[in-house]
């Protein structure tokens, strides 16, 4: 993070814009909307900088900027068309530590000026670091479309009844979740309609009714295969909602930072023969968690129901009477194919496709490799990189041929990702020698032709390989 974003109170505070053209008087506009009081330093002024001199909106000083300038001030902006002059205006006021701009010149700041969308009293503020005012703009019209006018209306409604919310609620988590549905429901709503009186009306009624007990849930959520792009809407709202994520080891950093920032993270583990936390406990801590009144988001990877034990973790939420909900997600197969370019049926060769477990247990794998080991079939494998050997051996034992395509996915969805491809007879050798790093998933069938025509991602491991 090259700049910390904060907002700052000017407010019967000075200003000192060195300066008198058109980015000074704009400036000036900024800091007069902020509240500040304002001095100007240039040896002249244009006509919109004269009229607010003339309506003693700003205190000018006709010259050359001087040191004495800065004198009492709390924040400078360098707007002048000489570089010499904004150079010497930022030494000075970093010497002094003062709080200082340069117009378009990001190595002389101490601060930069975000693009703001002004829903007062909400605020954003959108910052390219400086690196390029033209993508903060297009990111700002983009806001503005996305957020109504009305949010800050709403914001003051809020702020209205904010106290009488925290009397109401002693449980931090009810309160959360009473604002959460105010916010996001028909109150929200009739503010944005123009309804102000009603949606008074309505707060006042719900706050009446409000249950203020705790009001724990568990959102379990398929967080995909790793490119945080393929969450869904709802996996993403819920994951700003929780209180408390537990995630385990499949759930990649882009996503996790997807969370809300304050939520308690819980790691639990889960690498193949060793979950560091057994399945059981992670069963109960779930239930434990919602029995606090919290909001819990156990962001599993893929999809929950696809080898995620999902299943039995919900099985005890009901055992327990606690609700929640099941949010579907990218399973790794999905993600796998379509980032690798392997469609898993394609009407010239495969019609079926089977998702099994390779993982080996004392040595082999119990699964009926009769069924699998099917003409015209895709067979895709889960947590079967250890098993690789086995896999090419009883599928060939089983009837398949020697040179059917096989290809393995490493990191499928991610920066990191690779693929390799092989055949039956060959591929433990293939990648003997390569250091391949989990998770991975195997594809066998001659759908894996395809892939060198459809193989579409770039990675960057690709692109820094010039491949
Ligand atoms: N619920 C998950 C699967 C969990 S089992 C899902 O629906 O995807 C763990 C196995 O999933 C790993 O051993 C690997 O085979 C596969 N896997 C998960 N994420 C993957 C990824 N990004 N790339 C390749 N394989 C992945």
């Amino acid at each position: 993070m090259e700049f910390l974003p904060i907002f700052m109170n000017l407010r019967g505070r000075q200003g000192l814009i060195v300066g008198g053209g058109e980015v000074a008087a704009r400036k000036a506009v900024l800091l007069e909307q902020a509240g500040a009081s304002l001095r100007v330093v240039s040896p002249a002024l244009i006509s919109p900088l004269q009229e607010m001199q003339r309506e003693g909106r700003i205190d000018y000083r006709q010259g050359e900027f001087e040191e004495g300038d800065l004198d009492g001030v709390a924040l400078v902006i360098a707007a002048t068309d000489n570089a010499a002059v904004n150079r010497q205006v930022s030494e000075l006021a970093n010497a002094r530590q003062l709080p200082v701009n340069v117009v378009d010149n990001p190595q002389l700041c101490s601060f930069i000026v975000p693009s703001i969308i002004d829903r007062s009293p909400v605020q954003i503020a959108v910052s390219t670091g400086g690196s390029s005012p033209v993508l903060a703009r297009l990111l700002r019209a983009r806001l503005e479309a996305a957020i109504p006018a009305a949010y800050g209306r709403l914001a003051t409604l809020v702020e209205s009844f904010r106290d009488r919310v925290k009397a109401r609620f002693d449980n931090v988590n009810a309160r959360r979740k009473f604002w959460e549905d105010v916010l996001q429901g028909r109150i929200a709503e009739m503010v944005f309609s123009g309804h102000q009186k009603d949606a008074e009306q309505a707060l006042e009624e719900s706050l009446a009714q409000a249950d203020t007990g705790p009001a724990g849930e568990v959102y379990l959520i398929g967080g995909g295969p790793g490119d945080p792009d393929l969450l869904t809407f709802r996996a993403l709202r819920l994951m700003q909602q929780a209180d408390v994520i537990v995630h385990d080891r499949l759930i990649s950093k882009e996503v996790l930072e997807l969370t809300r920032r304050d939520a308690h993270r819980i790691y639990v583990g889960k690498e193949r023969d060793n979950h560091s936390v057994p399945q059981d406990q992670i069963n109960q801590l779930l239930v434990d968690l919602a029995k606090e009144g919290k909001r819990v988001c156990r962001l599993k990877g893929g999809d929950p129901f696809v080898f995620g034990r999902g299943g039995e973790e919900i099985e005890t939420l009901t055992a327990n009477g606690v609700n929640f909900q099941v949010v579907p997600g990218i399973t790794a197969a999905l993600g796998s194919s379509a980032y690798a370019g392997i469609p898993l049926t394609h009407r010239d060769f495969s019609q079926s496709v089977v998702f099994v477990t390779g993982h080996l247990k004392d040595g082999s794998m119990n699964l009926n490799w009769k069924g699998l080991a099917q003409p015209q079939q895709t067979i895709v494998f889960y947590m079967g990189l250890k098993g690789l050997p086995v896999i090419c051996e009883k599928l060939m034992e089983h009837g398949l041929p020697a040179d059917l395509p096989i290809a393995l996915v490493q990191q499928a969805t991610t920066p990191r990702q690779r693929v390799f491809t092989g055949t039956l007879g060959d591929m433990p050798e293939r990648i003997a020698s390569e250091e391949i790093k989990p998770p991975t998933l195997i594809i066998v069938g001659n759908v894996v032709k395809l892939h060198d025509k459809l193989n579409w991602f770039r990675s960057e491991a690709m692109i820094a390989r010039g491949e």
